[in-house]
Formats: structure tokens, sequence, C-alpha cells
């Protein structure tokens, strides 16, 4: 008892933080990692072992299990070459642009062109199953795996592996001599289980994006040349031997003049993904953030980035405590930003992101990727199946956290979604929308899968205040961390949760939004005056219910407002304009396409009658929403 009590002590207190799914019978998967590396930073080749203890949580006896092998998607010839010359338009990261003999630019994959020595792979040999040989298939980026005997419901296997890695040529979010210099962005790097949950396998091929990762404890030892310094998800356990800024202050660190490479342990506790980046040349700095939550800064010693980079950190520190508040703690004690990679891309406890970039741009980026840790990392959803509620609710924090660390608060929040709404309206002019329930790999193009996630995501929690309010639309964002962090929630349990919160059926917003591409069009059919009664009537243009707030203007410069609830909804949303005078009208049955209504203007006269004030309805029309008289 107290032997198990001191092991409990000594984990502390993240390694106990599990799920809390309020979902009846929720169960997840469980896979506990332990790996050791050995890195050749000249041949950037790689091999170790892997030891897994899985947890089949489910009611399901499983015959086969899958991992995903991602680095062999930077191969000629593989899925993600193929859809890099299929695509119309192919990330710009990924491909080599020139001039044809016809004088037209032509695209050509950079994936295409990679040598042997050049491609990245992943090798698993001698794969066990509780010490039985399995039998295994590489399909792809994905190893299907025949079991030696069955994994009953509610019962451990594990799997020892050996397993050899090169990384690859940088081509997309990971490999070697990043165009910044850093040596080594080592993410989707090693052989990794596939969730298995109640919608079945997600063995997803690795084409384009993005990723879903089972739950568990990561114990993974690194050894690489002396000079390298590792950033990395997890605590670093042997810090005091290890030195390169980890040390704490006062320790002195020798490393033997002769050893030639370190090893370095981490461990991560609770979580579905480990990455790490690495450079002989990487400035570390650790600044204390909220909670005595570390911070961690890995970035090149360039004198063209150092003054940003460390103008970064007491933001970062402002942008964490930005989340906590608004979301909900940070269950780790540390994060770490470190350079690398092509972009900005989020995993656990850290990011790899580019790291030439103005102030502006630096925090940026730093703001959303580190905004990810609650919905990408915390509260895992799918990504691949409902990248809008990872990319849009990460898009729609970083903007307001941007917004208010800058300061620019007072300058109404909602400006923080133009944008959002400005590219969704484009997409709709453009070329129409696919529904937001489209797989992530399988959208007509990058430019529909950006807008569809990014922005149309956001504009789901913006317009959600439109439709409950603001206070309640944050209220659910909290309640929806609380219930659900640490598990896989889906966009069912957001609605749930904002239900839970307003009061409001809202699966007619869930539904119309994410899985159609039915739009909003509200318009001001007609205004007229009728001696002391002015008559409103509006139309339903575009088949998305919503509610109307409807704002009236006197030449007198006063104003009122009218609410017609949606029916749908059984609802009445708090005042949104508490300062200006409110009459709820009867609600506006779907079915009907046109409402009137009519109003004793008190003798005053009319100038101007508008549908939504706030714009935080996406309407895709805006020239009906208003008429002057
Ligand atoms: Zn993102």
């Amino acid at each position: 008892m107290k032997k198990l009590l001191f092991a409990l002590l000594a984990m502390g207190p993240v390694a106990l933080a599990q799920h809390k799914n309020p979902n009846p019978g929720y169960w997840q998967q469980h896979a506990d990692y332990k790996m050791d590396v050995k890195m050749d930073v000249e041949k950037f080749q790689y091999s170790g072992t892997q030891e897994l203890v899985y947890t089949n949580n489910s009611n399901d006896t499983l015959r086969k299990v899958f991992y995903h092998l991602y680095f062999n998607a930077f191969q000629p010839g593989s899925e993600m070459d193929a859809r890099l010359t299929s695509i119309a338009d192919p990330d710009k990261r990924m491909v080599k642009s020139f001039k044809g003999a016809d004088g037209i630019e032509k695209k050509q994959s950079k994936i295409s062109e990679l040598k042997p020595n050049e491609i990245g792979f992943l090798k698993v040999n001698d794969l066990k199953q509780d010490g039985a040989l399995v039998k295994t298939k590489v399909v792809g980026t994905v190893l299907e795996v025949e079991l030696a005997k069955p994994i009953l419901p509610k019962s451990k296997a594990t799997f020892t592996m050996k397993f050899d890695g090169q990384v690859p040529v940088m081509v997309r979010r990971a490999g070697r001599n990043s165009e910044e210099g850093v040596a080594l962005s080592m993410t989707q790097w090693y052989p990794k289980m596939a969730e298995f949950d109640f919608e079945g396998w997600h063995a997803d091929p690795y084409i384009g994006r993005e990723f879903h990762g089972v739950w568990g404890n990561f114990d993974v030892k690194l050894t690489l040349d002396k000079t390298y310094t590792v950033g990395a998800t997890g605590y670093l356990q042997n810090k005091n031997e290890m030195g390169h800024g980890y040390e704490d202050e006062g320790v002195k660190v020798e490393t033997p003049k002769k050893q030639k490479t370190l090893t370095w342990h981490f461990v991560a506790p609770n979580v579905h993904d480990f990455a790490w980046g690495a450079d002989p040349n990487f400035i570390h700095d650790k600044v204390m953030g909220p909670n005595n939550v570390e911070l961690h800064f890995f970035y090149k010693n360039d004198k063209e980035i150092i003054e940003n980079w460390k103008k970064l950190q007491p933001e970062t520190v402002k942008l964490m405590d930005y989340f906590n508040k608004t979301i909900g703690e940070y269950p780790y004690k540390q994060y770490s930003i470190i350079q690398g990679g092509d972009g900005g891309m989020e995993y656990a406890m850290c990011t790899l992101i580019t790291g030439k970039r103005s102030l502006p741009s630096l925090i940026g980026v730093t703001a959303h990727e580190f905004a990810h840790m609650w919905f990408q990392h915390l509260l895992a959803t799918n990504e691949s199946k409902h990248e809008w509620m990872d990319e849009g609710f990460t898009s729609f924090i970083s903007d307001f956290a941007v917004n208010h660390i800058m300061n620019k608060e007072n300058k109404e929040d909602e400006n923080a979604m133009q944008s959002a709404y400005n590219n969704y309206y484009y997409m709709v002019k453009k070329n129409g929308q696919q529904p937001l329930s489209t797989h992530a790999d399988r959208y007509d193009d990058n430019m529909n899968y950006g807008i569809s996630a990014y922005s149309k995501g956001a504009v789901f929690i913006s317009q959600l205040a439109y439709v409950i309010g603001w206070e309640d639309t944050f209220k659910t964002l909290k309640r929806f961390y609380y219930d659900y962090r640490f598990s896989h929630p889906t966009p069912n349990d957001f609605k749930r949760t904002a239900e839970r919160v307003s009061g409001a059926v809202l699966d007619w917003y869930l539904v119309d939004w994410t899985q159609t591409v039915n739009t909003i069009d509200y318009g001001i059919k007609d205004v007229k005056v009728n001696g002391a009664k002015t008559k409103v009537s509006l139309e339903r243009i575009g088949r998305m219910p919503m509610p109307i707030d409807l704002l009236v203007v006197y030449a007198d410069d006063s104003s009122e407002s009218f609410y017609i609830p949606n029916t749908l909804m059984r609802y009445s949303k708090p005042n949104p304009f508490p300062k200006i005078n409110r009459t709820e009208l009867k609600g506006w049955d779907w079915a009907f396409p046109t409402y009137d209504f009519e109003f004793d203007t008190k003798g005053k006269r009319v100038k101007t009658v508008v549908i939504d004030p706030s714009q935080l309805m996406a309407d895709v029309n805006q020239e009906n929403n208003s008429k002057k008289m």
C-alpha cells in the first residue's frame, strides 16, 4: 500500500489526471511506449527498440492492429507524392516551380525527386506480441499486423520491436536540415499505434493531414552526438547530467572528453504523441510561466533572430495566462517552443515553428500552435475527421489571445474574427464548399480545406456567440475543456456542452453548419410605414435557419431592437445589446420563407432597419440585411 502510494506520488499530479469524459460507457484505448533510439547525425539514420504495452478497453476482441509508419510518405510514388501531383493547388513547400519548354509554369513534387539516401523510411523488424512473432504487411505508411493471438476486451498485450528509420530531406513538417538550418525536426518519426475507438480503426494513410493517437505514457531515450541540444515532448529525467541549458541553477555539467554521444531520457505522462527537435547550434532559454510551468525556447544562434526570440518569451507567458483563463489550466509542468519544421505544427507539450519571422508573426504562430495544446492535444478530437474543431477552435482562441496581448482588446473582440468571415464568404462565392464533415485529406483542393477547417471552423464558435451570446459561448469552451480533456470528444460533445450551458437546442446548428453546405441568407423584403405603425417583412433565402436580431434606428438616432427566436432552439437568448431596449417577438418557424411583424414607432421616423448589427451571423449576402428609409 505504502509502496503504491509512493509510486503514485512520484508520478506527480499530471500522471494522475485521467479523463473524466461524461459520456455514458465512454472508453478509450491506452498505449504506454518505451523507446531507446540511437541517431546517426551524419547519415540521418536511426535505429531503436520499442516496447508498447497496449490496453484494449473496448468491448471488441482485436485480431489485428495497425501502426503508422509516417516517414514512408516521403518516398517517390507514395500516396503523398501522388496527391501533390494531382491536386490543383499543391502546398508550395512541397513542390518545385519551374517554367516548361512551352513557357508555362509547371510544378514538380519534391518527393518525386528524392534519392534513396534522401527519402524517409521506417522499417519494423522482429515485431512480437507477448514474445510471439506476428505477421506483418507494409502498405505505404501503414503496417498491418495480424496478431499472434486475439486481444480480448479489457486485456493487455505487450508489443516489442526493433525499428530503423531515415530522416527525409525536409519536404513537410519533419526532416533534416530545415530551410533555416535546424538539423533534426523529428515529428511523426516512430512506429505509432493507430487509434481504435467507438468508430473502429483509424489507420489513415499519411497523405497530408492530420493525426489521431492513443493516449498513454511515453518513456523515450535518445542517443546522439553530444554537441546537439534536444527539445522534446515530456520532462528530461537526467537534466543535471545533460546540461545544454536544462541543468538547475548552479549545477556544473561536464561530459568526459572521450565520450562522443549523450543519452537524453524524456518521460511524458498522459499524452498521445512524442516529438523532438535537435541542433548543435541551439540557444536554450527557460522562462517561468503561470503556475510554475517552465517554458523552454530552442532557437538557432543566429543574430538575425535572437532579438525576436528573446522578446517572444514574455509574450508567451501572457499567452499562456490568457489560455489558462479562457479555456482552462494547462496541466503539464513544461512546454517547449522549438525552432524547426516548415511553418508551425503542434505536438505534445511542444511545437516546432520556423523562426526567421517578424515579431508579430513569431507571436502569432506561437499563439496558434500553443493554443493547439488545449485543442489538438488535450481535447484530442480526431483531427482527420473533425479538422474544423481542431484548427477552427485554435484559430478562434489564438486570434483573441493575440488581440488581447497586443492590447487591441478594446477594439471589439469580434473584429478578431473578421478575416475568418471574409475567407468563408470568398469560398462560398468562388467555388462552393464541401461539408466540414469531409475527411481532411479528401477536400477538392488545399484552399477549400484551409478555409473550411480554419475559417469556417472559427466562425462556428463566433457565430455561436450570436446564437447563445458571448458569455455562454465562453462558458461552453471552459466546460468542454473541463469535461472532455484527456479524451477524444466529438462534434456532438461540443454541441451538447453548449446545450448544457445555455439550455438551447442546438442540433440544427451543428448539422447545418458542419454536415451540409447550407448557407445563411436572410433579407429585409420590405418596410412599410402605415400611420403610427411600421410593418417589416423579412425573408429567409438561405436554407440554414437562424434566430434574428433586428435593429431599428430612428431619425433622432435613438434605437430599439427586436428578437425573433428560431423555434428549433426552444430558447430565448439574452439581449446582446443591454443598453438598447429589446422586444422579443413570436418565433420564426423554419418552413415559412417569410416573416412579417408590425410595431408602433411612437411618432418617430424610422431611419434604418438592420438584420444582425453585430455581423456575427455569417449571412452570405449582406446587401439585403439593411434598409435605409
Ligand atoms: Zn493549426
